[in-house]
């Protein structure tokens, strides 16, 4: 039954999503700091055009103003680059227009980025950048209802005071992680997700400690994990075009990690969410792990259910693991229950682990053809005969014909529209007063070397997506204005 306390807090968490909810003192709250406080900065900085001028967003905003003045020149400059390379007419036109960018961008890196670094823009860059930098604190957000809870973490929805965004805060107490020993592990998520850039894996916006607290601010999943959609959405599993979908978008986050040589370890529904317009990503990185070249892993982690075999029996292991996990993913979501236990059996670790190694999974009426095909590919005990566990890696796994109407390219560019659409005015988790809270731990002391690992921890902002939700929320577009005389700010001496 929905209490009033659970109505309260989703009509409150409903109504932050639906706009503005900047506080009325945003433009105090992102005052630019004067020029001459930017100079350690200026000093310190690298002087690097793709990260200065293409890769950061604002770098790229205010790279592009400053191009604007010099725009005949470049298009003079970019003409010629274009001619003297003598493109053979048989190019494809990609081909033409990529050598057009290269070209493009080896010019501005010269003389125009010079230029540019003695300009008002890149010292408005600058301002941008130690604002970046402000430190993070509590108060930096305002907090709305529980939405989750997983081993370690407990994760609320959050807006940023001063642009309105909505976020998600994963919060893991510090006494839990010094009791528990799982600093490495907490550091390890973060230093993960802070190196991923994927729509289909969440990002992190903010790394930040409270007293009590480190949190992890990441991408908000408003459309509910997975586990939400198959089990308490009406009758178990998901239609054949929902589960197609939903897969196709995980293999190519899993691609991804692959890529960057990480293990994911703990493919599950839960940890697969939804954003506002039904597309996935994968989160909770808790597990995942950096693999060195060539080399395996071992260590029995992940949630016991959906662990491999090869996982289950110690032995060392590679990336076929997330391929077993994907096959577990496409099998509940088709069947509405996992593929070694039956609906609402709870059964002993022992048991589990036996059916996991020696049982053949069952396939009843709901599974096509392909879809049987590719989850027995998937559950193939043996990795190395596993689908996705070949050199081709992921390759193998998107050709399947259960695919076959998945535009992987497209879908790549996030130019599919999902299947499912959540709706805006829901709340797709479980009641806040069902989500049980920590208990609380006692008699833990901390010292110096926490203190080292929270520092370590506490980063800040993630530049890329700070500046991005700048942008997004409107907040550049109004106080980028220049001062009088043109310049970046009242007055601009050093
Ligand atoms: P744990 O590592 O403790 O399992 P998770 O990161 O999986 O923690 O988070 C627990 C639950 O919180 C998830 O199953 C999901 O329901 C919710 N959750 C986690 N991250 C987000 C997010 N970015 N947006 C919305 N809900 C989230
Ligand atoms: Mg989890
Ligand atoms: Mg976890």
């Amino acid at each position: 039954m929905e209490t009033i306390e659970s109505i309260a807090a989703n009509t409150a968490l409903v109504r932050a999503r639906e706009g503005g909810g900047r506080s009325w003192k945003w433009k105090e709250m992102l005052r630019f700091p004067h020029i001459s406080q930017c100079k350690d900065l200026a000093m310190n900085i690298e002087r690097d055009y793709y990260s200065l001028c293409v890769k950061q967003p604002i770098g790229k905003k205010l790279f592009q103003l400053f191009c604007r003045i010099i725009i005949s020149e470049a298009r003079v400059a970019l003409l010629l680059c274009v001619l003297s390379n003598d493109i053979a007419v048989q190019c494809q036109m990609e081909f033409i227009f990529l050598l057009w960018i290269r070209d493009l961008h080896k010019y501005l890196s010269n003389e125009p980025f010079t230029q540019y670094q003695d300009s008002m823009f890149f010292a408005r860059f600058l301002q941008w950048k130690q604002l970046e930098r402000s430190p993070i604190m509590k108060q930096t957000f305002r907090q709305y209802r529980l939405l989750g809870k997983g081993g370690f973490g407990a994760v609320w929805a959050c807006q940023v005071r001063a642009t309105g965004k909505m976020y998600a805060c994963k919060k893991l107490e510090k006494t839990h992680v010094k009791k528990r020993k799982r600093e490495d592990m907490a550091l390890n998520e973060k230093e993960i997700l802070q190196e991923l850039d994927s729509r289909f894996v969440v990002n992190l916006a903010y790394a930040y400690e409270t007293k009590h607290n480190l949190c992890m601010v990441l991408t908000m999943m408003n459309g509910g994990d997975l586990g939400f959609h198959i089990h308490r959405m009406g009758s178990p599993g998901l239609t054949k075009d929902r589960v197609r979908f939903y897969a196709a978008e995980v293999c190519c986050g899993l691609i991804h990690l692959h890529q960057k040589s990480i293990l994911y370890r703990d493919l599950k529904p839960e940890n697969i969410l939804l954003d506002d317009n039904g597309h996935i990503r994968i989160s909770d990185l808790g597990l995942a792990v950096k693999m060195s070249e060539g080399s395996l892993v071992r260590g029995r982690v992940g949630t016991l259910g959906y662990m491999a075999p090869e996982v289950i029996g110690y032995e060392r292991y590679g990336m076929s693991v997330d391929w077993w996990g994907l096959g577990c993913l496409i099998y509940e979501m088709t069947a509405g229950r996992p593929p070694f236990r039956a609906k609402g059996e709870q059964p002993k670790s022992s048991e589990m682990e036996r059916r996991i190694q020696n049982e053949h999974e069952e396939y009843g009426n709901q599974f096509s053809k392909e879809t049987k095909d590719i989850c027995s590919s998937l559950l193939t005990k043996d990795p190395t005969k596993r689908l996705g566990s070949q050199k081709s890696g992921g390759k193998d796994v998107k050709f399947h014909p259960f695919f076959q109407e998945i535009n992987f390219r497209m879908l790549e560019a996030g130019r599919v529209d999902p299947p499912f659409k959540p709706d805006p005015s829901q709340v797709y988790c479980t009641d806040v007063q069902d989500i049980e809270e920590f208990s609380t731990v006692k008699g833990v002391h901390f010292d110096q070397t926490d203190s080292f690992f929270y520092s370590q921890f506490n980063t800040g902002s993630n530049s890329i997506i700070w500046q991005n939700e700048l942008i997004e929320t409107g907040c550049f577009e109004e106080l980028n204005v220049f001062g009088p005389k043109g310049s970046a700010s009242p007055d601009l001496d050093w």
